[in-house]
Parts: C-alpha cells; sequence; structure tokens
C-alpha cells in the first residue's frame, strides 16, 4: 500500500493526516493562512488586511486527521494569492510589466477586486498604491498558488487510487453581512451555513444531504448555493460521474468570532464541537458510501 507523499512546504502549506488515512475523505481549508511573505509590500498595515483571511477554519477541522479523515491547510493568506481563483482571473491594468504566463481573462471576481491576487480589501479598500509587478505575479503562481494545488491534486488522486473516489470537503467562512466586495447587495444578512456544489455539478445529491441534514438538525439555517456556489477548488476537484465529490462550505463567522477583532467568541467552543460531530458524521458516511464511479 502506497503512504500518503510528503506535502508539507514550510510557509506554504501543510498536510495533517495518518500515513493511511481510513476514509476517502479529504478537507481543505484554503484561506486560512496568516503567514504574511516576507517582501509583502501593501500600502497599509497587515492589521487591515486580516478580515479577508478565514481566520480559524483550520482549527475548527482540526478533528479530522485524528478521525482517519485528511486536511490541508495553506498557511500564506489569501490575499496574497488565491488557492480559490484560477490562475488567469487577474485584470492585466492591475499588472506592471511584460506578462509571460497565459493571457489574463478576469471573472466576476477579479472585476469585485478579489481574483488571483486581491487588490481590495474589504470592505473595499486599496491593498496596493499601484500595480503588481508581472515578476512578482509570477512567483506568486509559482511558490504558492501551483504548490497548494499540486498538493491537493496529489491528495486527492491517491485518495481515488485507494478507495476509488473521495468525498472532498473545501472549507470556508463567510462574513455575517456582504460588503461592497461581495456579490450579493450590500448589507445582505448571510445564513449560518451555506453549501456550495456550482449548481449540482461538483457532487452528488448524497453528500450534500449528509451535511445539510446534519446542520439543519441542530437548528442552523442551511443554503445550498446561495450565493456562495463554490469556485475554483471544487470546479476542479468534483467529478461525481467519476466517484469524486466536492462540496464547499461556508460557516457564517457571527457563529463563532469577533469579526472586527478578529478574536475567537464565547460561541468558538461549540462551533468546534458542531464541526468535530460533521466530521464523525462525514466519516460514517463516507466508510457506508464507498464512492467509486457508478
Ligand atoms: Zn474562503
Amino acid at each position: 500500500m502506497t503512504a500518503l507523499p510528503e506535502l508539507d512546504v514550510p510557509g506554504v502549506l501543510r498536510l495533517h493526516a495518518a500515513a493511511e488515512p481510513a476514509v476517502p475523505l479529504v478537507f481543505d481549508s484554503p484561506h486560512s493562512g496568516s503567514i504574511y511573505p516576507e517582501g509583502f509590500r501593501p500600502a497599509v498595515a497587515i492589521a487591515a488586511l486580516r478580515p479577508a483571511e478565514d481566520a480559524f477554519v483550520d482549527d475548527l477541522f482540526a478533528a479530522a486527521p485524528g478521525k482517519g479523515a485528511a486536511l490541508l491547510e495553506a498557511l500564506f493568506p489569501r490575499l496574497y494569492v488565491d488557492p480559490n481563483r484560477n490562475e488567469t482571473d487577474m485584470d492585466p491594468a492591475h499588472v506592471d510589466g511584460p506578462w509571460d504566463g497565459p493571457p489574463l481573462q478576469p471573472g466576476p471576481k477579479a472585476r469585485l477586486g478579489q481574483g488571483l491576487v486581491w487588490m481590495r480589501r474589504p470592505p473595499g479598500l486599496p491593498v496596493y498604491d499601484g500595480k503588481i509587478a508581472a515578476a512578482d505575479l509570477r512567483a506568486r503562481i509559482d511558490d504558492y498558488h501551483r504548490p497548494y494545488h499540486a498538493a491537493l491534486g496529489r491528495m486527492l488522486d491517491w485518495a481515488a487510487g485507494r478507495f476509488g473516489g473521495y468525498y472532498h470537503i473545501n472549507c470556508h467562512s463567510m462574513p455575517a453581512v456582504a460588503t461592497a466586495m461581495s456579490a450579493e447587495p450590500e448589507g445582505a444578512v448571510r445564513p449560518d451555513f451555506v453549501l456550495g456544489t456550482r449548481d449540482g455539478t461538483t457532487t452528488g445529491p448524497a453528500l450534500i444531504d449528509c451535511v445539510r441534514n446534519y446542520l439543519s438538525a441542530r437548528g442552523y439555517d442551511v443554503r445550498v448555493d446561495h450565493w456562495y456556489k463554490g469556485v475554483e477548488i471544487v470546479r476542479l476537484a468534483g467529478d461525481p460521474a467519476r466517484g469524486r465529490h466536492s462540496l464547499q462550505i461556508e460557516i457564517n463567522r457571527r457563529l463563532y468570532m469577533d469579526e472586527r477583532k478578529i478574536e475567537k467568541s464565547a460561541g468558538y467552543a461549540d462551533m468546534k464541537t458542531v464541526i468535530t460531530g460533521l466530521i464523525d458524521e462525514l466519516r460514517r458516511f463516507a466508510a457506508a458510501h464507498l464512492p467509486g464511479p457508478k
């Protein structure tokens, strides 16, 4: 039996897993990183950038490896370069100097200031004085974005090879209220949880039902594909016809943290208990429904 590959990259990513994960269950937390790379020169203090982080999400799911699943964690901040964006999702008007990569094609996220490199920070203020040097963009892709995708891809391929498929949970948090940087109207109040499936294309219905039923039974307001439909990671990871099921989960930060201070709130311990129970539920589900191609 092949053991998991060595995947850790200092300052970039960390894989938490037993050498032989016992179930085809993989979690990843792409936005909880808070190690701001040396040489990063924003126009404002780091504290002003931290609301872009999905703070504590890695810790909320920290029980996963102890329960036979795997958890991949990005260590760098998503605002520096966002693993949940395609590497072309960048406005060429924000890049200084000749670009040697594939043509940049800004999509809706880049137009909101939150493409591959975030040019705006919540609630919509600039991150930099000017543009990003093309060489800087190249380095962020080569040294952070691609290694993250390579590690997640190897982890998922390993699970597919071992178990015939996988259940992948892409873990995020969302601000309690939409800002000017959000897709929905500014001031819109978010539900407790939003599950993203890109309109049912990244996973079969059984995984959605498992997560929705567990959370709904605990009194939470759970929506599916409600503004947060999932972006690049579930798009790449999900291929349900081949037994590769991928679901994004967004947790409302109001339930467990002070969004202004970036501190855990009184609700944190309860939320961690709920998420740990969700991991148990998913482990039972994955063991009972091996995800091979149908
Ligand atoms: Zn996120």
